[in-house]
């Protein structure tokens, strides 16, 4: 075992604070990676201050964060697929048994016995395990991502969760050139599905109940740019949408995006409200329209979507801070103040 720089909260009314955590000397199949830059998801602020009690209860002292990119510095005997000195990433999964039909079907994330990143029980050290506002991190190579080499690190930390997390239901509902999309909420995630969905050639509208982001939205890719709040607005869209992904951090009426998809359309989730949404029964058996969730993406589709990246040369969005600026981020997340995400440079944690 030996010790590494974080930052963590010790209660859901804290904030982030410099300390100390442990992390475990590399096994067999281990690598050791030294943390370049992390990315601020909104499930780190929804953990660290608790808001899914009810659904995975945070343990303190919390360590958020991953979205990592870093060098890796160490590995074990049996590594064959990284050495000292190469690009690593990790995202939301740091294990999970390897044996299950979810496994065995490349679908990680939905395993029984999942380990997350962060808040989630460690079979190595006592406690739960730390995620990536550290300067290192170690974890099975089977978790372990590649970079690809063309593009920049601090814009690719945050395809680790918001790049996943919209490329893997786009690709699951055969998204496809010429479609109409629309993305809701221009956040970390809503940004990456607007940058997916024009890459993948869809007529991309994005919904946003912020207008200062309508002038950035165009240049990422959107097509047209709604101001949700605007009911004529709205309006225009009923019934025309072939896929809508819905990637809200807060409670919204879900029934007015539900109403613009045209017959046989998908409304996918991925925002996580702690709150439940309320869904109007017409809205859904009127036109035969679907309304599903999605968690992440499985680890050989998080490697697909990187060389997508990789090929397309598509990285986030980022703003790039010190760790010490972490709770003023977090509270400009709370305003929805961020062009669109914030990614962490870790180099900030040698001062502490
Ligand atoms: P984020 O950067 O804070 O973006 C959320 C966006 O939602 C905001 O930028 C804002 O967009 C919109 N929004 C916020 N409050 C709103 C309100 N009251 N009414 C309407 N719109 C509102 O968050 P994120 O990191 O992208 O994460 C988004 C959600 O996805 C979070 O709940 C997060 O926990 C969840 N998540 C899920 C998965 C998964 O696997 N399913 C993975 C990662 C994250 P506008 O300013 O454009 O309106
Ligand atoms: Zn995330």
């Amino acid at each position: 075992m030996f010790k590494a720089k974080a930052y963590s909260a010790t209660s859901a009314t804290s904030p982030l604070a410099s300390t100390t955590i442990p992390r475990r000397e590399v096994t067999e199949h281990d690598v050791q990676i030294e943390i370049l830059f992390c990315g601020i998801c909104r499930s780190d602020l929804h953990t660290v201050r608790n808001e899914w009690s009810e659904f995975m209860p945070t343990v303190y002292p919390c360590v958020p964060g991953h979205e990592i990119v870093g060098r890796v510095s160490k590995v074990g005997a049996a590594v064959t697929r990284f050495k000292p000195g190469d690009t690593a990433a990790v995202g939301c999964m740091v294990d999970s048994d390897r044996t299950c039909p979810e496994c065995q079907a490349g679908l990680e994330q939905f395993c029984p016995n999942l380990i997350l990143t962060f808040n989630s029980p460690d079979k190595h050290l006592e406690g739960v395990t730390y995620g990536g506002y550290s300067e290192s991190v170690v974890v099975d190579e089977h978790f372990v991502l590649r970079v690809p080499a063309n593009l920049n690190l601090a814009g690719t930390a945050p395809l680790l969760c918001a790049g996943i997390t919209t490329y893997s239901p786009m690709r699951r509902w055969c998204v496809s050139k010429g479609e109409k999309v629309g993305v809701v909420g221009l956040g970390g995630l809503g940004h990456m599905a607007v940058k997916f969905a024009h890459t993948l050639g869809t007529h991309v509208v994005a919904f946003t109940t912020s207008p200062a982001k309508k002038e950035a939205a165009l240049r990422l890719g959107a097509d047209e740019v709604v101001l949700s709040r605007h009911a004529d607005e709205m309006r225009k869209h009923a019934g025309s949408f072939d896929f809508i992904l819905d990637a809200v951090s807060a409670d919204h009426d879900i029934n007015a995006y539900i109403n613009l998809l045209r017959r046989d359309g998908n409304l996918t989730l991925v925002g996580a409200p702690a709150k439940p949404l309320a869904v109007a029964a017409f809205g859904l058996i009127m036109r035969r329209r679907s309304f599903s969730g999605s968690n992440i993406g499985g680890i050989a589709e998080t490697q697909e979507m990187l060389d997508f990246c990789g090929t397309h040369n598509i990285t986030a969005d980022v703003e790039v801070i010190p760790i010490q600026k972490v709770n003023e981020a977090y509270e400009r997340l709370l305003m929805s103040d961020v062009k669109y995400r914030f990614s962490i440079d870790m180099a900030s944690l040698k001062s502490e």
